[in-house]
């Protein structure tokens, strides 16, 4: 109305003057004039941010449409303000409950830079909060720890020493969120390692300790045993019994000492290249004496130039687990193939056999010590309920894993799979590459 009243005067005024254009030209420049004039105030209020109210009340008073702006503006100007401090205050109380937690929290970035550690950091990784901005592996610089983060896996953990006391065995996982950023969590597992420590070393030493003298019973049992005259004829059963018990007591020490010895068991190099083929005819002719009348099908496919870096010992322990298994449950007369080869994923040790097979409810559990199926046909077929467990901490030894596959009814396949970097390539001897041996 205001602009129409304006337009209206200078209208007349230029008629009056005979200059009626000029007039109404002038009136549009002074209108153009009041909105910049309005729109520079708007910037200024704006860029003070300062928390005063619109200029309203300034010498020229806006009209209704300025106002209408001002108001708005503000409005909003405080609306987010509040929002600013509530995020601001909500940040500072998670701020201060991250920092409050036992474990250690990082916030890394896609390049593993610190951008945030709590207190707890300071105390198990020796993260300062002046850290912030330099890469963690220049600060924790475990090569575990380093590989760990390499890696990526967000789905497993790592133990390893704290940098500032070796003594304590920190437990570390990784969580990726938001845009590419990772929480690095680590937590003080020395009481849980001490007491893992206690109990192997607890195993470890009864089971040494209990070998001597059942050594010595075993071989008095043996040595009457063998001179049948010397011996009462009703004393003959009740003997063969005990000595057939103390070679039971002697296996299981026996695995038990492996067991530890393979738990306890720290980094190490794994350099010696071992004849894999040859250790397998070994094993294939053992299983064949195993076996014995029950007249099992024992063929060996055998990759004669494949070789592995590893210790010896222990993988001839795992695969003759693995293949004594096949003969103890398959049944007479049943085939037992044994493959070694290797692909693009790695390098496969296969123990096949028509077998009893084992039901879903049970692979789960079968590594475990002492888990079996059937208790009383392990412990009649001479099994300790161990072997299973020892084939596992071989391959973990080894950088690999065991995986099975079975069927009731139909048969198990045991796979030893090893990583590619174990391969060993040998000139292979002209012989034919597979041998085949059965009863
Ligand atoms: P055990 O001394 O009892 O054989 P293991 O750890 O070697 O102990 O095996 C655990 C259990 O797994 C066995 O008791 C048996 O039930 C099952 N098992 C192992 N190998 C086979 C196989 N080839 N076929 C069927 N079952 C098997």
């Amino acid at each position: 109305m205001r602009i129409l009243g304006l337009f209206g005067l200078a209208a007349a005024i230029g008629w009056l003057l005979g200059q009626p254009l000029s007039a109404l030209l002038l009136a549009a420049l002074a209108c153009l004039g009041w909105q910049l004039f309005h729109l520079y105030r708007l910037e200024q209020w704006l860029r003070r941010g300062s928390p005063t109210r619109p200029p309203s009340a300034y010498p020229f008073r806006p009209n209704a449409f300025w106002n209408e702006v001002y108001q708005h503006s503000f409005r909003l100007r405080q609306r987010s303000r509040k929002r600013k401090r509530k995020v601001s205050r909500i940040l500072k109380q998670f701020q201060s409950a991250a920092a409050a937690l036992p474990d250690a929290v990082v916030v890394l970035n896609e390049e593993d830079t610190v951008l945030w550690c709590n207190e707890a950091a300071r105390r198990l990784l020796n993260l300062h909060r002046q850290d912030s901005g330099l890469k963690v592996t220049t600060l924790v610089r475990h090569p575990k720890f380093v590989h760990f983060l390499a890696q990526r896996r967000y789905d497993e953990s790592l133990d390893f020493p704290s940098p500032l006391d070796t003594d304590v065995v920190l437990s570390v996982r990784i969580a990726p969120y938001g845009k590419k950023q990772r929480l690095l969590l680590a937590t003080d597992n020395t009481r849980l390692h001490r007491l893992e420590q206690m109990r192997r070393d607890f195993v470890a030493n009864v089971s040494h300790e209990l070998r001597t003298p059942l050594t010595v019973i075993n071989g008095y049992l043996e040595t009457l045993l063998d001179n049948e005259d010397a011996v009462p004829s009703r004393w003959q059963k009740p003997l063969s019994g005990m000595h057939q018990q103390s070679c039971r007591m002697l296996r299981l020490v026996g695995d038990l000492l492996m067991l530890s010895r393979l738990e306890n068991q720290g980094e190490r190099q794994l350099q010696h290249a071992v004849d894999v083929p040859a250790l397998l005819d070994e094993i294939a002719d053992d299983t064949i004496a195993l076996s014995g009348e029950r007249g099992h099908r024992i063929v060996l496919e055998a990759d004669r130039g494949l070789w592995l870096r590893g210790h010896e010992q222990e993988l001839h322990s795992a695969f003759s687990n693995l293949v004594s298994n096949a003969v103890r449950y398959t049944p007479d007369g049943g085939h037992i193939t044994i493959r070694w080869q290797a692909d693009e994923r790695g390098v496969h040790l296969e123990v096949e056999d028509d077998g009893e097979g084992i039901s879903p409810q049970h692979l789960q559990r079968i590594t475990e010590r002492f888990y079996r199926v059937n208790r009383d046909r392990s412990r009649d077929s001479g099994g300790t309920g161990l072997g299973l467990a020892i084939v596992k901490h071989v391959m973990l030894n080894h950088g690999g894993k065991l995986h099975i596959t079975s069927l009731v009814g139909v048969g198990s396949i045991f796979a030893c799979d090893f990583p590619a970097e174990l391969q060993v390539r040998q000139e292979a001897p002209a012989e034919a590459e597979a041998l085949e041996q059965s009863l």
